[in-house]
This record gives structure tokens, C-alpha cells and sequence, in this order.
């Protein structure tokens, strides 16, 4: 079950237990805070690298510290500049702006450097071993592990063979730089971890300059160190890499950073690991890295999410040290609650039904004003035009109605939004029963709002004039994913078996004029209907709208219970 987070934003809380820590700090030393968030450019930032931008941006502002943009790209087989500029795009679109741009790249020579006095303390040598024996000489748990046959090569040789490797002397895998700790410590990351492996591979920055590359143990915490970063905050799964970080900094004596960590976000409905998400884009499940249904940020934005949306999810998700799940109904209240502020609202009928007004005029238009945005006033008001022929949802009509069905049926009477009320004569059928088109007439002195003899109609209805509609293309989307947790594979499957088979619909729908050719990215309220956003894939006459998401509430459900 998904952990359902309280409503507190906006209102005084308790400090998350980072803002304790930095508090303390702040109390204890010159009070400088120094927060960085390092992605690695190997795929396009989702929802949880959000979250962690949050924070590490967010703990910064709020305690006048920086926050520094580390790309952690230390692995030239799977990074790219398409990643790298994708990512900034992001975090500016957030809205945050980072204090210094770096890259691990940046620091290779320092940290080989370093790597070479590790080697002179005699803390580090040169191993023959393959990687896959390596890690079965390591141990388990409860046994110990085995020391390499090359564990104690002299300093003259390791320093001799670690320049060799970077000279590029041999061959991938052939040798590796590992620090010399403990095989049997009870952190198995300890028994003698990786520093560097040969890797002879076009790095999207420093080219062929480098053939040995830094793993992320030894990388990381030496380039928070060169950054002078205070308060390395990172997810939960590397708590067991922090002893590894602080004896790297200790033994080399360099600035004293710390790692703290949080628990990552995990989402309903949803995988996260970029891995899983370059599986999805490059066997064509989804259109792409921005494909709306991905949880990526590009994808959030092309569906229409805002910014601010997306920082009020990841204040009220709020800093947890153990694991969770969160509901995929918090994020979609927290659009719909900033949507519901900022959208102005349109009509648009997306499964439509024809009506004609018997009693009104044949070729009059008729103008009514329609308020654009009732949450905000200096949105000001619309012209929409009426006339004998409207379209209204099917779902508008029922032939056989229940009780408390408000809408059109045989005889009843509703109002069209913004204009008359209409009652319904006659629904015409055709060969195989179904509904085709109602006959209507309508009340002339009913017009914007009151009607004639005062009468009270509870209905309301949105609609389109037929001849002004345009027709319009419109996705509607739905969790991609049909399992709740689409992580949890069961034997002999993989994630890809959870994919939700109706995860996009595309539908044609007819919208009012004021839509046509609005610019890609506005965002609308389509009235009873849902939140709307045009997207980039339309063109001149052929609008295309991503729904962000639908105005039924299922948050405020679960939060009622
Ligand atoms: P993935 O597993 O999705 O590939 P990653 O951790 O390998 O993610 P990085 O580029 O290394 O991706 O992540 C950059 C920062 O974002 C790291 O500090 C990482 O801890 C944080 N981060 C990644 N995923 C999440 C998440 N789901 N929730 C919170 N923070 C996250
Ligand atoms: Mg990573």
C-alpha cells in the first residue's frame, strides 16, 4: 500500500532532519552551507531527480548557502552532451540556478594525482585480477575475503604499472588500481575497493585524453571535497558507501565533506531507475524520453506540469529516511491545485454529440461572454459564438436517466454554459438504435445566465457551436504501468510485462475558435473536463493537446477517508 502523505504544505512545520543537521552546523562553524546535485549524464532527469533538486537546491536558498551542478560523468561508455543539456534544461525550467557548473571529468588529473599518493603511502596497488575475480575473491557476509596475489607488489611497481595503465599499455580489464583496506573489513566495500579501471572508450568531454577511469567510490567524495561541498546529500542505498567516502578524504587529508542520506522517491504506477527508462525509449514503448507518460521532467513539462507543481509535490512528499512508496494521485493534486489557479478555462467537446435548436434562426451568430479564469479576475473575459447548431458531450445525454441525472434527457432542461437553456424534444437514431443527433429548442429570453420566468435549472453543460468548432487531436493518457509497483517482478517476468496496454488514447474532439493555433506548451482548463496542455507536435490548423490531467480527484478521496 502507498504511503499517503499529509496535506501540511504551505502551513509551519518541524524541520526535516536535514535542517537540523545544517542547523547544528550552522551554530557550530562559520555557517557556510555548500550543497551540489551530481547527475550522472546517462539519461534524462525524472521525478526523483527532482525531488533531490529540491532539496539540495532548496536547503541552499533557504540557508544562503550555493548549490554547484556536479556532472558525475565518469563512465565514457554510457554519457552524452544530449544528456548533459537536457539536464540543465531542466533544473533551469525547475527553477533553480546553480553557483558553479562542474564536471568529475574536470578533476581526473587531480584525482589521479591523489591516486598516485595513495599508492606512494602504500594505500593503494595495482591488481592483475579480472573483475570477475575480484568479486569472487571477495566473501560474503560471514566469511572473509581472499587477498589478491598482487596485494603487495612495492610501491616502485604499483607507481610504475598505475602511469603505464594511464598510457594506455594495456587492454580493458587487464588490470585495475584498487585501494588497499581490509579483505576481511565487515563492509564488504572495503575489502579493498575498485579505484580505477581501464576503459578505452571516446569520452563525450575529455575525448581519448583518459583510457582509466575513477569509480564512483573513489570519484565522488573527492570531488565534494574539491568543491569544498559541506553537506553531501545523497539517497539512502549508498549509507553503506559513506565509510568508504570518509577514509578516502581521511587518508588524503583534503576538505573534510560528509555525506548524509535521504529516502528516495519512489511513485506509484511508475518505474524510475534510468536504466529501465532507456528501455522503454529505445524499444519504441514510448515516443520518446519526453513521451507524457514517462516520468521524466521533459515529459512532466510536455504534459503540462508546472514548475511550481512539481516543487509543492516535492515539499509535501517532505524528507524521509526510510523507504516508501508515494501515491501517484499526490503528484496529479498538486498540478491540478496549481492548474486550478493559473489555467484559464476553455469549452472543448471531446466525444461529441450533434444538437440542433429547432426555434433558433438559421445562419444568426450570436456572442456571449465567458469569464476565462474565475480563481483570477484579471484573466478577464472571452467572446464565444453561438448558433443553431451546437455539439455537447454524449455523456450530456441520457435517454433512460437515473435519479439526480441532471443533464439532457427526453423533455428536461439544461443550460448551455455561458447562454441559453435548452430543452430536449427529440433524439434521432440511426438504423442500429444509436443516438445520432437531439432536436432542441430554447428559451430566447434565457440568455447569458437568467432565464425568463426564473425557474431554477441544476444543470450545466459545456458545448461548442458547430459551425466555429475546429476539430482537434487529443491525447489522453493514463498510467503506463497497470501494476501498482511495476519494480516488483515476479519470476520469469520482467517490468515490461506490467505495461498498461491503454496507456494513451487518441481521440478527435472539437474545440472553441479561441483554441485554434495557440502556442505549444498553454495550458488550459477544458470546463468539466480535465486540465490541457497544446502540444509541440501541432501545427497550423490542427491543434494537438495532451490532457495533464483529469479534474476528478481521486486524492481528495483517498485524503477524505
Ligand atoms: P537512476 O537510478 O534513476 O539511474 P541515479 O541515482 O543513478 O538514478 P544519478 O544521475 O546518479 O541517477 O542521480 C543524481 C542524484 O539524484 C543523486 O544524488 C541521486 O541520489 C538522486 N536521485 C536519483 N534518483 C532519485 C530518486 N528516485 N529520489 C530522490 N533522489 C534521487
Ligand atoms: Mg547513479
Amino acid at each position: 500500500m502507498a504511503t499517503i502523505i499529509d496535506d501540511t504544505a504551505g502551513k509551519e512545520r518541524q524541520l526535516n532532519f536535514l535542517e537540523e543537521i545544517i542547523e547544528n552546523h550552522i551554530a557550530e562553524t562559520d555557517g557556510r552551507i555548500q550543497t551540489r546535485f551530481p547527475p550522472e549524464p546517462n539519461g534524462y532527469l525524472h521525478i526523483g531527480h527532482a525531488k533531490s533538486i529540491c532539496l539540495n537546491f532548496g536547503l541552499a536558498e533557504k540557508y544562503n548557502g550555493k548549490c554547484n551542478l556536479r556532472f558525475d560523468d565518469t563512465n565514457p561508455v554510457k554519457e552524452d552532451v544530449e544528456y548533459v543539456d537536457s539536464i540543465k534544461e531542466d533544473i533551469k525550467w525547475l527553477g533553480f540556478q546553480w553557483a558553479g557548473e562542474h564536471y568529475a571529468s574536470d578533476y581526473f588529473e587531480q584525482l589521479y594525482l591523489w591516486a598516485v599518493e595513495l599508492i606512494k603511502k602504500g594505500l593503494a596497488y595495482v591488481d592483475d585480477q579480472s573483475q570477475e575475480e575480484i568479486r569472487l575473491s571477495r566473501g560474503t557476509v560471514t566469511e572473509p575475503g581472499r587477498e589478491s596475489p598482487w596485494r603487495n607488489r612495492s610501491v616502485e611497481e604499483n607507481l610504475d604499472l598505475f602511469e603505464r595503465m594511464r598510457k594506455g599499455e594495456f587492454a580493458d580489464g587487464e588490470k585495475v588500481l584498487r585501494a588497499k583496506i581490509d579483505m576481511a573489513h565487515p563492509n564488504m566495500l572495503l575489502r579493498d575497493p575498485i579505484m580505477y579501471r581501464i576503459i578505452h572508450s571516446e569520452h563525450h568531454r575529455t575525448g581519448d585524453k583518459w583510457c582509466i577511469y575513477p569509480m564512483y567510490d573513489y570519484a565522488h567524495g573527492q570531488s565534494d571535497s574539491i568543491e569544498k561541498i559541506t553537506h553531501s546529500i545523497c539517497t539512502l542505498e549508498f549509507d553503506v558507501h559513506r565509510t568508504l567516502y570518509d577514509w578516502f578524504i581521511e587518508q588524503l587529508g583534503i576538505f573534510p565533506s560528509h555525506q548524509y542520506e535521504f529516502a528516495r522517491l519512489n511513485l506509484t504506477y511508475t518505474v524510475m531507475s534510468k536504466r529501465r527508462l532507456l528501455q522503454l525509449v529505445e524499444n519504441k514503448i514510448v515516443r520518446g524520453w519526453d513521451d507524457p507518460r514517462m516520468p521524466t521532467i521533459s515529459a512532466l513539462r510536455r504534459k503540462g506540469y508546472t514548475p511550481a507543481s512539481i516543487r509543492a509535490f516535492a515539499d509535501r512528499v517532505g524528507v524521509a529516511k526510510r523507504d516508501n512508496v508515494i501515491d501517484l494521485s499526490l503528484l496529479e493534486f498538486c498540478v491540478r491545485e496549481d492548474l486550478n489557479k493559473i489555467a484559464e478555462r476553455r469549452m472543448a467537446v471531446l466525444d461529441p454529440l450533434k444538437v440542433t435548436i429547432t426555434n433558433y434562426p438559421e445562419g444568426k451568430t450570436e456572442m456571449f461572454t465567458a469569464v476565462n479564469n474565475p480563481e483570477d479576475e484579471s484573466a478577464g473575459t472571452r467572446q464565444i459564438p453561438f448558433s443553431r447548431e451546437i455539439y455537447i458531450e454524449r455523456s450530456d445525454f441520457m435517454e433512460n436517466p437515473p435519479k439526480k441525472y441532471y443533464r439532457l434527457s427526453p423533455g428536461s432542461e439544461v443550460r448551455l454554459r455561458y447562454s441559453y437553456l435548452i430543452k430536449c424534444e427529440e433524439a434521432i437514431k440511426d438504423e442500429q438504435g444509436n443516438v445520432i443527433e437531439l432536436k432542441c429548442t430554447y428559451d430566447p429570453q434565457s440568455g447569458g445566465g437568467s432565464s425568463s420566468d426564473g425557474r431554477r435549472v441544476k444543470g450545466v453543460i459545456h458545448w461548442v457551436s458547430a459551425p466555429h468548432a475546429q476539430k482537434a487531436e487529443v491525447r489522453l493518457y493514463s498510467n503506463l504501468f497497470a501494476k501498482e509497483n511495476p519494480n516488483d517482478v515476479e519470476e520469469g517476468k520482467t517490468f515490461l510485462d506490467y505495461l498498461n496496454p491503454d496507456s494513451m488514447k487518441i481521440i478527435e474532439g472539437f474545440i472553441e475558435p479561441s483554441l485554434q493555433d495557440v502556442a505549444p506548451g498553454s495550458k488550459f482548463q477544458f470546463e468539466r473536463t480535465g486540465y490541457f496542455c497544446a502540444d509541440p507536435d501541432s501545427t497550423p490548423g490542427h491543434m494537438v493537446f495532451n490532457r495533464t490531467v483529469s479534474l476528478k480527484d481521486t486524492w481528495a478521496k483517498i485524503a477524505d477517508k
